[in-house]
């Protein structure tokens, strides 16, 4: 293969990590500057789910794109064998108040998707420790699961590997490349660089993990919350704090959760907890900027919102297109940065 051009990513995350892999399979010389601990972002914070279905079916920021969603989740086979990053394929169910839980269920007809509807006796095994109260689900296994440290690991060896190198400052341009990827996630601060940066808002996220509670074995969605496995117990999730951008954890946004998460599963009231933050980057529309800035050289991998796991690959995909100058695909065009200038781009 001949040399592809020489490639500086700013950013370690999901988006960043995916974006410099696909690049060094198409020949890339790439090289990752990230001043920051490898997990200490929010896709290291994450609970990584991979779920086109029920965000969806419950976000209706997601609503629209559920297409596109389902595209990129299709992706993650590809990237489970190129990385080694293990996916977890059990599926989620949503449970919940009878009127909340037939709201879901309409909603899944009216996007011409299918659950299956599971009895009592099924969620005792699905879902041990769920609170008696509910009697029914909707389970779908078109959601998938990955553990984020260990993905975001996977990720990295897998960029090493290929030949990637990692330096750990920021990038405060191009550093001598001769493309700039700008995966810096809710960071502010290549916003001269690239002004559709300028798009994006911050959405803080809390999430609780609690070590020694038995997981379910599937992602179970409630009303407002989530609980799913995580590597050490169970996860509960997450809180959406739009405007916020300190990655500070607050234990008191975190308390209104912890009693939804307790709402599914009372055995988890009064357990100990590790709170963990992370700030999400959103655009206005809710699907992340992919694709060349106007400011040349620089492509933007940045604003996956909710969904920056699940988006990873496709995001990848479309990057490495740009930079090689190859057809980036039918999603491209809905991810162009230029959009809300009213530009092509
Ligand atoms: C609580 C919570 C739960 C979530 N759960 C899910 C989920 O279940 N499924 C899902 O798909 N998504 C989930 N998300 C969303 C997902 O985590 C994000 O969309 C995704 O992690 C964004 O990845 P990223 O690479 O864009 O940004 P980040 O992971 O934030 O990475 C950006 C990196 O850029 C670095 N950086 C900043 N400036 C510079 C610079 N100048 N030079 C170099 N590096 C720089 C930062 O240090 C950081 O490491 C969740 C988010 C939160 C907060």
């Amino acid at each position: 293969m001949s040399r592809g051009p020489t490639v500086t990513v700013a950013g370690a995350g999901a988006l960043g990590l995916s974006a410099a892999l696909a690049l060094a399979d198409a020949g890339c010389v790439v090289t990752v500057f990230d001043p920051a601990p490898p997990l200490a972002n929010a896709s290291g914070v994450a609970a990584g789910m991979l779920a086109p279905v029920f965000e969806a079916v419950l976000d209706e920021v997601a609503r629209p794109d559920l297409d596109l969603l389902m595209a990129a989740r299709d992706l993650w086979p590809g990237l489970e064998a190129r990385a080694g990053v293990r996916l977890d394929r059990a599926g989620a169910v949503a449970v919940g108040a009878p009127r909340w839980l037939g709201e879901v269920q309409a909603q899944i007809v009216r996007l011409g998707l299918h659950a299956t509807e599971l009895p009592r006796a099924t969620l005792d095994e699905v879902a041990a420790g769920l609170s008696p109260v509910f009697d029914r689900a909707l389970w779908t296994r078109e959601d998938w699961r990955l553990e984020a440290e260990t993905a975001l690991a996977a990720l990295r060896a897998a960029c090493a590997a290929a030949g990637v190198a990692f330096r750990d400052e920021p990038a405060r341009g191009a550093m001598g490349a001769e493309r700039l990827v700008v995966a810096t996630g809710a960071a502010q601060d290549l916003t001269e660089l690239a002004p559709e940066l300028a798009a994006l808002t911050p959405i803080k996220g809390h999430i609780a993990r609690l070590a020694g509670a038995p997981p379910p074995a599937m992602t179970v969605r409630g009303e407002g919350v989530y609980v799913t496995a995580g590597a050490a117990g169970v996860v509960v999730g997450a809180t959406m704090e739009a405007g916020v951008a300190d990655p500070a954890p607050d234990p008191a946004q975190a308390e209104p959760l912890l009693a939804r998460g307790v709402k599914l599963f009372p055995d988890l009231k009064g357990r100990p907890h590790q709170l963990g933050a992370g700030v999400r980057a959103a655009t206005p529309d809710g699907l992340p900027l992919v694709g060349f800035s106007r400011a040349p050289g620089v492509v933007l991998a940045v604003g996956a919102r909710r969904n920056g796991w699940l988006l990873a690959p496709l995001v990848g995909r479309i990057v490495a297109a740009c930079v090689t100058e190859r057809e980036p695909g039918p999603y491209a065009a809905r991810l162009a940065p230029g959009r809300f200038a009213g530009e092509a781009s």
